[in-house]
């Protein structure tokens, strides 16, 4: 025995509204599959259409302008229980806004229902054209018909790989239309055509639902499709990325007393933000508090790369360096990047590569041919030094977690580890 998923039959629409007609059918067709108000899950966009949510017992979710098939598809992604019902309703405004993620649904073939409201306006915001008016229908904003052909958004989501897609007018019990495309499996859209009294009617007088359709080169009918559905499991199998991460745990000591801003800056492809990467991790294993901050041209491949690092025994509430306690610098581009920066520090220290010439700073500078080791791996070799140079945590915590992240075998780990007991 179900529920009843209406809370009142009388709904908030305009007299005469094809959308009071989805919504009474929506809810017939779905209490006679035997879907219990809590077994659905209504996901509604903005729109006339949209203010169903308060009439329904059932769940309701309401979205942005055109994203309630993107937030339908995370509702399906989410759920435990695949015996649950996802229902989309969108406008044919918000179908036009949201298309693309209509279509990737559709592309996945995943097992959720769209039901477009096609009353051929933005009934809500004054009768505007939308990509789904019929060519020819006048609107408000084209006070001549529509000279535009309308996207064929059956077509798209049956190309797109579909299970179903019908198109129906919105006229009499249209609920076995809309049973059919509930108990598809996979992806199912029914885009049900209707003429906004408000608007709509007015300002196409005497012209008939069908005949608007036909005369604009669409057809009624339903269209099938046999793409694989793509299913609840599918979805769920990345589920567990977070629990396969490795915890670090507090395993070494530091010497730090208060917060340490590290500026890693050299050239892309040079390691800066792995080493970054690896610095962090590695004072997150002495029990420190960490935050990292990547910064590079869009063009990743060429140009400066810099890293912001913040050490600290107590929380850090901001990701961001603007001068720095200690600069690590191994390229030309690093140094061009940071000049200024470097130029304002007051104290902390200056690691640099002996190949370059320093700014003028007040920070102590300490020269080095951090890229002995290759281009690739200076600034590995020059986050290292200053870690064993500083003390500022024990060097085995680096070594630690180099070889749980695999670099040990990939980075020049023992040649480093000889260079910096000369
Ligand atoms: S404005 Fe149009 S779409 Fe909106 S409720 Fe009224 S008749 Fe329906």
């Amino acid at each position: 025995m179900t529920g009843s998923m209406l809370k009142t039959q009388s709904l908030p629409y305009c007299k005469g509204c094809g959308h009071d007609l989805i919504a009474v059918h929506t809810t017939k067709a779905l209490e006679r599959l035997g879907y219990d108000p809590l077994d659905v899950i209504m996901v509604t966009d903005i729109g006339c259409h949209g203010i169903i949510d308060k009439c329904l017992n059932t769940h309701t979710v309401h979205g942005l302008h055109g994203r309630s098939a993107a937030l339908g598809a995370g509702v399906f992604f989410g759920l435990e229980d695949t015996d649950k019902k996802v229902v989309v309703f969108i406008g044919d405004c918000g179908a036009t806004i949201g298309l693309q993620h209509i279509l990737e649904a559709a592309r996945l073939n995943l097992d959720i229902c769209v039901v477009v409201h096609n009353n051929m306006l933005y009934g809500m915001t004054g009768g505007q054209t939308s990509g789904l008016t019929p060519q020819g229908f006048r609107t408000t904003t084209s006070g001549e018909g529509n000279p535009l052909t309308a996207y064929d958004i059956c077509q798209l989501t049956h190309t797109a790989g579909a299970s179903y897609v019908a198109r129906i007018a919105g006229i009499g019990d249209i609920s076995a239309d809309l049973e059919k495309a509930f108990s598809q499996k996979g992806f199912s859209l029914i885009e049900i055509m209707e003429i906004c009294p408000s608007y709509g009617v007015k300002l196409n007088p005497g012209r008939k639902l069908k005949d608007v359709v036909k005369e604009s080169g669409r057809e009624f009918g339903e269209w099938l499709g046999n793409r694989q559905v793509f299913t609840h499991q599918q979805g769920k199998k990345n589920s567990d990325l977070l629990q396969q991460l490795q915890l670090i745990k507090k395993q070494f000591s530091h010497k730090l007393d208060d917060l340490q801003t590290i500026v890693i800056s050299g050239s892309a492809g040079e390691g800066v933000q792995l080493s970054a990467n690896l610095l962090a991790k590695a004072a997150m294993s002495t029990g420190l508090e960490v935050t990292q901050k990547g910064s590079y041209p869009v063009t990743v491949g060429v140009g400066f790369s810099t890293a912001e690092i913040n050490l600290s025994p107590d929380s850090v509430n901001f990701h961001g360096i603007s001068i720095p306690r200690i600069a690590i610098i191994t390229s030309t581009d690093g140094l061009n990047h940071n000049r200024n920066r470097i130029q304002q520090m007051g104290s902390g220290t200056l690691y640099i590569d002996s190949s370059l010439t320093p700014p003028e700073t007040s920070a102590k500078i300490i020269s080095r041919d951090f890229r002995s080791m290759g281009a690739r791996n200076a600034s590995i070799y020059a986050m290292m030094y200053y870690i064993q140079e500083s003390g500022v945590f024990d060097m085995e915590a680096i070594y630690h977690i180099m070889e749980m992240e695999g670099k040990s075998g990939k980075l020049p780990v023992e040649k480093i580890r000889e260079a910096l007991n000369d």
